[in-house]
């Protein structure tokens, strides 16, 4: 079995070094974030990095009040799913954004967020807004 170009774990170490990478499909250009093995609209795997430039607008979100254990001092807070401006979407953790402020559409732009010690995915307030 070939290995993908990025895999998960390399990706969440360009989140944490502040860049957001999807994987573009050399055959047919569909986007996946984060990695997979195979494209799922062509089934092939010829994947090639390609860095995002973090800018989108939020397509649904959550707002988390209970959170789990480990981020329970951080409740409440708001897991959005942020569509980019190439096309893909990601779940990430919104910050620095009103509870009462976020809403389906606002423009967003992705920070890397360290969290123990792990690396996410992040966003904040989009510099334009
Ligand atoms: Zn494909």
């Amino acid at each position: 079995m070939t290995e993908s170009p990025i895999t998960a774990r390399a990706f969440f170490e360009r989140v944490r070094a502040g860049q957001l990478t999807a994987l573009k499909c050399g055959s047919c250009g569909e986007l996946a974030i984060p990695p997979r093995q195979l494209c799922p609209a062509c089934h092939t795997q010829a994947w090639q990095p390609l860095d995002l430039r973090g800018e989108g607008t939020i397509a649904s979100f959550t707002i988390i009040r209970v959170a789990p254990r480990a981020h329970a001092g951080d409740a409440p807070y708001a897991l959005a799913v942020v569509k980019l401006r190439e096309g893909v979407s990601i779940l990430g953790r919104l910050v620095d954004i009103p509870l009462d402020k976020v809403g389906v559409g606002l423009p967003v732009r992705f920070r890397p967020l360290v969290i123990g010690n792990q690396a996410t995915v992040g966003f904040g307030p989009s510099s334009a807004a």
